[in-house]
């Protein structure tokens, strides 16, 4: 590979380059909002603006609540690059990070007034029905077992999961090749739940983030990590040398936004949102600045499924 001279380099080692901006000429990194262009790192696009509703009301009791403590509180993940990432600054990006910015602003809540705190996996249900978070935005499947416990709004988006191994690994192709494989992945996924079948005949390793197990396949302690391609393809582009995406996605995990399951007037209020920066091309825009950055290409949005 070489990151720093090819104008012809692949979607996924410019993004490797605009991750590690600093390791090539010693140029900071662009931070603004406006496209930039630089022959080392490529095209970078820009993230939207968006535009804060005024006096809004609608009869929701989380709204109420949040509207009287002067901030939205939402529930992210931290380690998922391009998706949910907090840099070692405190910074929080991704695409999951400007759904919840631009729902917020359709709820009259400016970035400024959003308190993102950082949930995994295997704590969202219960945060959101202790009221610990008003919204869960974070890889979040909708499903028919969650509903019983969460209200959805959505989907904004589409994923499968897939296998994340080491890139000279030339025995894992898809899940059935798993057996006698060792396999991480994160408690309370639905990546879990599938692997652990007994089709597939694998021994799992069960984690609390998706970054641990991705230590644990570098360091030779696993033969694969499992859950969202989305997720996957984020860990790659971060180590191209070293790790690949299989490519082969075995389920579909439509995301959606975690609400009080009772809150109907929030979640469709939610689901208005994720439809009117849809139709206004946030959502295509704000996947080109982040996902799009991990090489996976924008597919259009899924059918918002009210209910
Ligand atoms: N989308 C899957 C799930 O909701 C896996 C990703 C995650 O753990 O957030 O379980």
């Amino acid at each position: 590979m070489k990151p720093c001279t090819s104008a012809a380099a692949s979607a996924i080692t410019v993004l490797a380059v605009a991750l590690t901006a600093t390791a090539c000429s010693g140029e900071p990194e662009k931070t603004e909002d406006r496209p930039t262009r630089s022959s080392n790192y490529g095209y970078r696009p820009p993230l939207p603006v968006y535009k804060v509703a005024q006096d809004v009301t609608f009869d929701s009791p989380t709204l109420r609540k949040a509207q009287k403590a002067g901030k939205l509180v939402i529930g992210v993940k931290n380690d998922q690059p391009f998706l949910g990432f907090q840099d070692a600054d405190g910074k929080r990006s991704g695409f999951d990070i400007e759904i919840a910015k631009m729902i917020a602003a359709d709820l009259g809540f400016p970035t400024g007034m959003i308190e993102f705190k950082t949930i995994d996996t295997s704590g969202r249900e219960a945060s959101i029905a202790a009221g610990d978070v008003d919204l869960y935005v974070g890889t979040y499947t909708i499903n028919d077992e969650r509903k019983k416990k969460v209200g959805f709004a959505g989907p904004y988006f589409m994923a499968g999961v897939d296998l994340l191994v080491r890139k000279d690994d030339r025995t894992i192709g898809g899940p059935y090749s798993l057996e006698g494989k060792t396999v991480c992945s994160v408690k309370g996924s639905t990546a879990l739940g599938e692997i652990k079948k007994a089709d597939y005949n694998t021994t799992t390793v069960e984690a609390l983030k998706y970054s641990e197990c991705v230590r644990q396949l570098l360091g030779g302690g696993v033969d694969a990590v499992t859950t969202d391609d989305a997720i996957l393809m984020g860990y790659a582009a971060q180590s191209p040398d070293k790790l690949k995406v299989v490519g082969n996605p075995f389920t579909e995990e439509p995301y959606g936004v975690g609400m009080n399951k009772d809150d109907e007037a929030l979640r469709d209020a939610v689901s208005d949102a994720i439809e009117a920066h849809d139709e206004n091309g946030d959502h295509e825009k704000a996947y080109n600045a982040t996902l799009g950055l991990s090489g996976s290409k924008f597919d259009g949005t899924p059918l918002v499924q009210r209910y």
